[in-house]
């Protein structure tokens, strides 16, 4: 009879081991960055504030590993394999991306919860990776944004989309009034323009001429044709 209650108070103790090792962990696990490794790709999610929605968490999780991936395949197959995004309590911003860092401010996540495809954008300045002075800033912007718009999971929901064209417009102004710009290209001028661009600004052989080389137009021509076809 001792012998039973022994064991048996054994078994107790080392079911409670058992149930503290498997769930202590848990609880400090969520106030601490999170790793998540898929496919060859290591994601560091870290919110700040620990109470950051976990469905939301996930979401952006699952942007990253849809689209990361498919870009690195598309257009960048040295891009970094492992990323960082931080969710930030403090940044008033809406989202910058910068050596393998993603920062996502969080006032901006809760006022705009479906717009969890800015990841999609951030990565694309991952996988872009141009070196300093490759090219102009509208056109990194621009293709960012193409990116979005093509990759994009949830931009209905997000309520975002490409702006129609307007007076004011010039593809200077970068963002989506660029990548619209971009997307016209591609439909009806040279398919395949934004890859070609992208690899020029990585190899920093992007020059002014590479528009007649895709296009057969210069920039400036190239923009007036677009605004002349959305007249029509
Ligand atoms: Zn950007």
């Amino acid at each position: 009879m001792l012998n039973y209650f022994t064991r048996q108070s054994a078994q107790r103790t080392l079911n409670l081991g058992m149930l503290l090792a498997l769930f202590l962990p848990m609880a400090l696990f969520a106030q601490q960055p999170q790793t998540i490794t898929k496919k060859g790709y290591t994601l560091h999610f870290h919110a700040q504030n620990p109470d950051f929605d976990a469905v939301q968490q996930k979401r952006l999780q699952n942007v990253f590993f849809t689209n990361y991936p498919k870009l690195v395949k598309d257009f960048n197959k040295n891009s970094l394999k492992e990323v960082t995004i931080t969710i930030d309590t403090a940044y008033d911003g809406v989202a910058y991306a910068h050596n393998g860092k993603i920062v996502i401010a969080q006032a901006w996540m809760e006022k705009m919860p479906e717009d969890i495809d800015v990841v999609t954008h951030e990565v694309m300045h991952i996988v872009q990776a141009y070196p300093p002075r490759s090219g102009p800033g509208w056109l990194v912007e621009g293709i960012a944004d193409y990116v979005r718009y093509k990759y994009g999971i949830n931009n209905k929901a997000g309520n975002w989309s490409l702006p129609e064209l307007k007076e004011d417009h010039h593809y200077t102004k970068s963002y989506r009034i660029s990548a619209r710009f971009l997307d016209w290209i591609e439909n009806n001028k040279k398919k395949g323009a934004v890859k070609q661009l992208d690899a020029a600004m990585r190899e920093k052989t992007y020059t002014p001429e590479i528009w007649v080389n895709l296009t057969g137009m210069e920039l400036d021509a190239l923009w007036d044709a677009y605004v002349a076809a959305n007249k029509a």
